[in-house]
């Protein structure tokens, strides 16, 4: 009796646990955002459960509604979700599909799980169906973000190259060409700074649009930063050859680019062409080849279309070595003073020297200051190579001073950046007083190019070397923006004439009036002139007979190194 009311109590105890979990279940389930399907092959039924009222106007209760599902999902889906709902008949565990429900225009998730008996044979099946459109909607954005811009909605960077690198894998297969477009509108600051970025971003946004027509399979349409736009395309003829599509680009430039508000813009472009698998066979690689040659366009005074051309490529992947070694060159080491003479044309007296810079580059090779000064400009190093410039020049000039007392004039070459500096006038006094030097045995050298910015300030600063007694010198008269007119009232006082002038002052008859006319009025200005790049005898000769003051060139004197100027001075001495 007591054994059969135990078993009672027990099997009571166990109901009421079961149904209280039954009831947690339930619960769980009926709160739940999901539907679920569930499928019990033990008993061979399908129940309906959770959320499924607000997901389906449709109840499963039998396996031949599960064909209900194929009527409601896109076409391309129901494969998927056929082999999905009949999951057990493969042995897996877990499944998910994404399909897409053509009425409503959301997303459902299915996640099946399938239950197995201990003999492996399915015993149960869960279907979790869940609205995934948020979700989808999320990640259709960040994709979005990914790919395209979103100042112009053209693809990004990150597309292209992506692209790019398939177009490649499909030319090797079928043997042709991709070419990529390299477009810079050419100064872009100007349009930036001088009417305004709203401006800016609008013409950015309008040319976008433009370049957007030449988009379809075969040709990808990008815009990489600022005002660089990228154009890939897989084989390349026809309406889409490269010819057809820079001749388009620039017929509509030429008409003017209409804003929105009706504003007409008119600019050039810079055009880089590169073509797999001439130039590259790799995306990063050809993109990079496309954007070289399109910096060459610039260069070579822009609104150019440039071809991919080794020469081209090599000079800049070397300007760029060039430009990595200069940040890490060691002054006293790798770099050293020559110094060129310079004469009186009347009596043939050595009048100074000018500071000339050597850089024994990688592996002691020699690079030439006409390749490496370009650099140090642009990457800012000039302004420590120029102080060093100055301190070795002085040093070395002290040291002559010291030994053979000869009334000599040191010209230093200083670039316009470097003169530009704020501590530039100070730097070069103190250096000077610290080797007791006289100003006046000290003569700058400066370009024209100096006198381009802020004229004003140029100036005073010019005043101010000249009140300490420092001499200026206008370096490579004739090859810039030179006119006679602006010379006058400039605080100078020696103009260096061209060596290009010199070079055929003999053999050009309009060369030779030019150097005397320019000799003439330079005297009147009262300034003084020294001719550069002096090879021959005649051109010495000549350049005396027209009242030249000073020469300098390979005639009477090369660069050379600080040792043999003092060579040089003990003999004169
Ligand atoms: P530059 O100031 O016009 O210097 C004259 C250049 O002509 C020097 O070339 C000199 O070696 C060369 N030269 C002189 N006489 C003759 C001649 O008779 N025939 C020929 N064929 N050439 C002659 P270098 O030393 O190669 O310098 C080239 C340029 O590099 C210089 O042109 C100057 O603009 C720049 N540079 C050189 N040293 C410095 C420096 O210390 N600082 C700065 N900022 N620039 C420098
Ligand atoms: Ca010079
Ligand atoms: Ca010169």
């Amino acid at each position: 009796m007591d054994e059969m009311r135990y078993q009672l109590d027990l099997l009571t105890a166990i109901n009421h646990r079961m149904a209280g979990q039954e009831k947690m279940y339930r619960l769980i389930c009926e709160s739940s955002v999901s539907a679920f399907l569930y499928v019990s092959f033990e008993n061979n039924t399908i129940q309906c459960l959770g959320n499924w009222d607000n997901y389906f106007d449709f109840k499963v209760t039998q396996l031949k509604d599960i064909s209900y599902f194929f009527d409601i999902v896109e076409e391309n889906d129901v494969s998927r979700l056929r082999n999905n709902l009949f999951l057990e008949k493969r042995k897996l565990e877990q499944e998910t599909i994404e399909c897409r429900i053509r009425e409503k225009k959301v997303w459902y998730r299915f996640d099946t799980k399938v239950i197995y008996a201990e003999d492996g044979q399915p015993s149960d099946k869960i279907i979790t169906i869940s609205d995934i459109s948020d979700i989808k909607k999320q990640t259709e954005e960040l994709v979005n973000m990914a790919y395209y811009d979103l100042a112009t909605g053209l693809y990004n960077r990150n597309y292209f190259v992506m692209m790019l690198g398939q177009f490649l894998r499909k030319a090797e297969e079928e043997n042709t060409t991709v070419s990529v477009l390299c477009i810079d509108i050419d100064d872009f600051r100007t349009i930036n700074d001088g009417m305004g970025m709203v401006i800016g971003e609008s013409f950015l946004q309008t040319f976008a649009n433009y370049l957007k027509q030449f988009s379809d399979e075969n040709t990808i349409v990008s815009h990489f930063t600022s005002d660089l736009f990228c154009i890939a395309i897989y084989d390349p003829y026809g309406t889409r050859s490269v010819d057809h599509i820079c001749k388009s680009i620039k017929d509509k430039i030429r008409t003017g680019i209409v804003l929105p508000d009706g504003q007409k813009i008119l600019v050039t472009v810079s055009i880089g062409v590169a073509e797999y698998p001439e130039a590259a066979t790799n995306a990063l690689e050809l993109i990079n080849c496309a954007e070289i040659v399109m910096f060459k366009a610039k260069a070579l005074g822009k609104n150019t279309v440039k071809y991919f051309d080794t020469p081209i490529v090599n000079e800049f992947l070397q300007n760029v070595e060039i430009e990595n070694q200069l940040k890490t060159a060691v002054y006293d080491k790798e770099f050293v003073m020559h110094f060129q003479p310079q004469y009186y044309i009347e009596d043939e007296k050595l009048r100074g020297v000018e500071a000339l810079l050597r850089w024994y580059g990688n592996g002691n090779r020699i690079v030439s200051p006409s390749v490496f000064i370009p650099i140090a400009e642009r990457n800012g190093t000039i302004v420590t190579l120029g102080k060093w410039v100055m301190e070795e020049s002085l040093k070395k000039f002290a040291e002559w001073k010291q030994e053979f007392h000869y009334p000599l004039i040191i010209s230093i070459n200083i670039s316009a950046i470097q003169y530009k500096q704020p501590d530039f006038v100070d730097y070069l006094i103190k250096t000077m007083q610290k080797y007791d030097i006289d100003s006046n045995e000290v003569e700058l050298e400066i370009t024209e190019s100096v006198l381009i910015e802020d004229f004003e300030e140029v100036i005073r600063k010019l005043h101010s070397l000249r009140d300490h007694g420092i001499k200026i010198s206008l370096d490579d008269f004739g090859t810039g923006f030179s006119s006679l007119s602006y010379l006058k009232g400039l605080p100078i006082d020696t103009l260096k004439v061209d060596k290009s002038f010199v070079d055929t002052i003999l053999i050009d008859h309009s060369t030779k009036i030019i150097t005397e006319s320019i000799i003439h009025m330079v005297k009147e200005l009262g300034y003084k002139t020294i001719a550069e790049g002096v090879e021959e005898k005649e051109q010495y000769d000549y350049l005396k007979s027209i009242g030249c003051d000073m020469i300098q060139g390979y005639y009477l004197g090369k660069p050379m190194s600080s040792d043999d100027i003092k060579k040089l001075l003990s003999d004169i001495s």
